[in-house]
């Protein structure tokens, strides 16, 4: 495959010390605003998981919903929201998960996804890797398979495919 991750990262802007004082933030929407990139973004995001059987491919509330849904309609999957706390408005199964201060905690509609279901779970950015294991221990939780895992970027030095399971795991950038 083509390597993309130069001028992709070109279109990841940095911005420091935001939400907070020491965090790095990677803002993507010069990315999504460039129809070539996030084409291409897209489709190198599904690639890997196109003959894998996905049924379903979860999207993580905010960013990760831009590109889980159109990646679900390039597999032929459908889309499922994972959502904050109090957002989803029918019966939930919630997943807490650890933070550097305190916890949060994320929901999935108790239906969504089943027994059988073969599931793709998609974000924008693996950090520390505490989102993403508990959107897969959820999606065990509810008896389906997942299948797998597809980044934009991952910030590497912070080790976050350690904490992930050994699922196949994608990233299109990698910040080491
Ligand atoms: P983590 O659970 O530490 O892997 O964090 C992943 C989640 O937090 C993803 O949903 C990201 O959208 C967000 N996130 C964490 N770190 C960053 C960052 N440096 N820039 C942008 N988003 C981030």
């Amino acid at each position: 495959m083509e390597d993309r991750s130069g001028w992709l990262k070109d279109l990841i802007r940095d911005i420091p010390d935001f939400p907070r004082p020491g965090v790095g933030f990677k803002d993507i929407t010069p990315l999504l605003a460039d129809p070539k990139a996030f084409a291409g973004t897209v489709e190198a995001m599904t690639e890997p998981f196109r003959d894998r059987g996905v049924d379903k491919v979860i999207g993580i509330e905010a960013r990760g919903f831009i590109i889980a849904a159109p990646v679900a309609l390039d597999l032929g999957a459908g889309f499922v929201p994972v959502r904050k706390a109090g957002k989803l408005p029918w019966e939930v199964h919630a997943e807490s998960y650890s933070l550097e201060y305190g916890e949060d905690t994320l929901e999935v509609h108790l239906d969504a996804v089943g027994p059988g279901d073969r599931v793709l779970i998609v974000d924008d950015v693996l950090a520390t890797g505490g989102t993403a294991a508990a959107v897969a221990r959820m999606v065990d939780h509810m008896g389906a398979e997942p299948v797998g895992y597809s980044f934009i970027l991952e910030l590497a030095f912070l080790g976050g495919r350690g904490r992930i399971g050994n699922l196949d795991t994608f990233s299109l950038v990698t910040y080491e």
